[in-house]
């Protein structure tokens, strides 16, 4: 906010006539308030948001071009040239994207929904889509006589607003992002041993391969790829490595070094201002790389990483691990059709982080729509 705030006040304050209290207030409110409506999808993942946020958070994709009227009355209101500079910028940037989201959406194709999707929306829905589809604003929904089917994103187009979908209203990540998230996964995967780099599916990617049948958890929202280094310095080569392989196919990457996290993600970089932020609070296609090290915990080998991961316990190093031989060799389990790297004994590895991992935990959903989702079968309660 401040690396933003400094230069609006920079701007506003040139004024031939000195210091306007006025445009600087002015700036500020219009500014604090576009900034409200655009994190309105992010705040409904917070616990019970307010009515009118909810709301709001439905009209994201147009959001911005709200404050129009706003900002026509602040140009002729405060005549600060500084302020009109950063009315205008606003409202072009909230065009670009208002523009730029209707081309993606035409670039996307129809899938029919169908079983465990279309169930769980069914669930979701009480009986009619059609109303809940209104209701919700799921733009993606598309009724043909007898089929319902999802307006899908394409690679090239953004992600569908999943997390709004999944946490907020109880269906299945879009089958359009899953595949993407499957496709992303078995990419990095390839390059990781490729480059004979030792790492194996972690977290909720590894209970889909496991507990699935090799399919992707339906309302997953990343790919977890864990990965160990022989020495640290190999780090850098890594991340320039993987950073020109991902470059090539047009994808983003971001690294943590202190977290020893790497995000890749589907999209490539735009000049958008926000987009970045805006793309993440909506929905993406992301598969996070985590470093795990080798250490010796209390008179144990263990693999520890350091970050916490469910229930995985406390190192003495102060990272999160379990012991170095349900690891290490990693093996192999069937994951979309191919075979990908696991833990060398999968089984104890999940219990480690999830304990019993045969009941499906909704983590992120709202407790409400867990509770209206479905009994189905392939959910396991
Ligand atoms: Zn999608």
């Amino acid at each position: 906010m401040a690396l933003l705030g400094i230069p609006l006040l920079a701007v506003v304050s040139i004024s031939p006539d000195g210091v306007e209290l006025a445009a600087i207030a002015v700036c500020a409110i219009f500014v604090a308030g576009l900034l409200f409506l655009i994190a309105t999808p992010s705040i409904t993942l917070l616990a019970s948001p307010p009515g009118f946020i909810s709301t709001l958070a439905k009209h994201a994709d147009h959001i911005g071009l709200w404050v129009l009227p706003v900002a026509v009355v602040a140009w002729f209101a405060v005549a600060n040239p500084g302020l009109r500079a950063v009315l205008l910028t606003a409202m072009v940037v909230e065009l670009a994207w208002y523009l730029r989201r209707r081309h993606v959406f035409h670039r996307r194709r129809l899938r029919p929904l169908g079983g465990r999707d279309f169930a769980a929306l069914e669930g979701q829905a009480e009986g009619n889509i059609k109303a809940f589809a209104r209701k919700h604003r799921i733009g993606e929904l598309v009724f043909a006589e007898k089929t319902v089917s999802w307006h899908g994103c394409t690679k090239e187009s953004a992600a569908c607003p999943g997390y709004f979908y999944v946490t907020g209203l109880g269906i299945n990540t879009p089958p359009c992002c899953r595949e993407h998230l499957g496709a992303l996964c078995l990419l990095v995967a390839e390059y990781l041993s490729e480059e004979g780099i030792v790492h194996w599916m972690d977290g909720g990617t590894l209970l889909g391969a496991v507990r699935e049948g090799g399919d992707i958890l339906a309302w997953e929202d990343d790919v977890d790829i864990a990965f160990v280094l022989e020495e640290e310095q190999l780090w850098d080569g890594l991340v320039a490595g993987l950073g020109r392989r991902l470059a090539g196919e047009g994808l983003l990457m971001t690294t943590t070094r202190s977290h020893g996290l790497i995000c890749v993600f589907n999209e490539a970089p735009r000049p958008w201002p926000l987009s970045y932020e805006r793309n993440r609070l909506r929905g993406e296609v992301r598969v996070d790389l985590v470093l795990y090290r080798v250490a010796s915990s209390n008179g144990q080998s263990v693999v520890e990483r350091m970050s916490p991961k469910g229930a995985l316990e406390r190192t003495e190093s102060g990272g999160y691990g379990l012991p170095r031989d349900v690891v290490l060799p990693p093996s192999t389990v069937t994951f979309l059709g191919k075979e990908v790297s696991a833990p060398r004994d999968a089984d104890a590895y999940l219990r480690h982080i999830y304990g019993d991992y045969a009941k499906t935990r909704y983590t992120y959903m709202d407790a409400q729509q867990v509770k209206r989702r479905p009994p189905i079968e392939a959910d396991r309660g």
